[in-house]
């Protein structure tokens, strides 16, 4: 007997938050505008896809700024 909460989707195709289009469940980019899409919610929408290069260059940009902060500030 299974416990039955293990959570299995019965989709076959996932809504692309930017065009309200439906793709494969499967598919990392939307054929309909080309954004990239995540993985399947149980809302059957698609998740928006992380933008990794987005955050690299957010962090990159911290960092420049606390490394700023300590030149100009707190070097003596
Ligand atoms: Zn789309």
């Amino acid at each position: 007997m299974g416990t039955g909460d293990e959570k299995k989707y019965e989709y076959h195709a996932k809504k692309c938050q930017e065009c309200m289009t439906y793709i494969p469940v499967d598919a990392d980019v939307c054929p309909g505008c080309k954004k990239r899409v995540g993985t399947i919610m149980e809302s059957g929408m698609a998740r928006k896809a992380i933008d990794w290069k987005a955050y690299a260059l957010m962090i990159v940009s911290w960092a420049a700024l606390a490394v700023y902060i300590w030149w100009a500030f707190l070097r003596e």
